[in-house]
């Protein structure tokens, strides 16, 4: 089997449901992970190092891009995101499924480390639903919201690249949704 297909990437706008729905879906399937990525970006009230990022200054992230610690990066809304090697390679070497929750830029980038990786692109299941999520959320000041919702419209326009694409209506469908897909993507 080919170990690529462990990799499972997962995209969409920001507000969309994708880190609880990834939470929701190791709580019901421990023996998949979910893949710290590092950022630029500051905690939110909540947040944990090594728990929801590893946080750091953009000099720290250039550091490691240039040590060649950082298997893809981009720039989103102003910071710094990216996968650390160490969060992928140890795990597909040992057969273990692990989930990168990143946005669209970030995927092409795997799909072209990876071509065989499984990706799903998740959707909300409207715009305004969208923005509803994003603002209930309450991490995000007005400009943030602005912007994420701007780049929302055009990251939809990537779900076609995608292996395959699911609503998030409610969080246990979307959780048992993308379950089904990585099952059948190690067949
Ligand atoms: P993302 O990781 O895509 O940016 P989050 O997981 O942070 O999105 O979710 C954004 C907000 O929407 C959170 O407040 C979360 O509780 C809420 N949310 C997620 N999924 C659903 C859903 N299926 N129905 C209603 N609210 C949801
Ligand atoms: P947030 O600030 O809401 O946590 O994340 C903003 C966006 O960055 C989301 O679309 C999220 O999926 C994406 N993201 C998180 N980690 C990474 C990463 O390691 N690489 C890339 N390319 N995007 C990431």
């Amino acid at each position: 089997m080919n170990k690529q297909r462990h990799l499972v990437v997962i995209s969409g706008p920001s507000g969309t449901g994708k880190d609880t729905v990834a939470q929701r879906l190791i709580q019901l399937h421990p023996e998949i992970e979910v893949s710290v990525s590092a950022t630029s970006r500051a905690p939110r009230p909540g947040e944990q190092e090594g728990v929801n990022y590893y946080y750091m200054t953009r000099e720290n992230f250039e550091e490691k891009i240039a040590a060649g610690e950082i298997l893809e990066y981009t720039e989103y809304c102003g910071n710094y995101y990216g996968t650390p090697k160490s969060e992928v390679d140890r795990r597909i070497e040992r057969g273990i499924t692990v989930i990168l929750v990143i946005e669209v830029d970030g995927a092409a980038n795997m799909r072209r480390l990876y071509p065989d990786c499984n990706t799903i692109f998740v959707r909300p299941p409207s715009y305004d639903e969208l923005e509803r999520r994003l603002r209930s959320r309450g991490t995000e000041d007005e400009a943030s919201i602005r912007r994420r919702l701007s780049r929302a419209v055009e990251e939809m326009e990537y779900a076609v690249d995608y292996s395959s694409v699911v609503v998030n209506d409610t969080v246990d469908q979307c959780a048992e949704e993308i379950y089904q897909l990585i099952c059948e993507g190690l067949k």
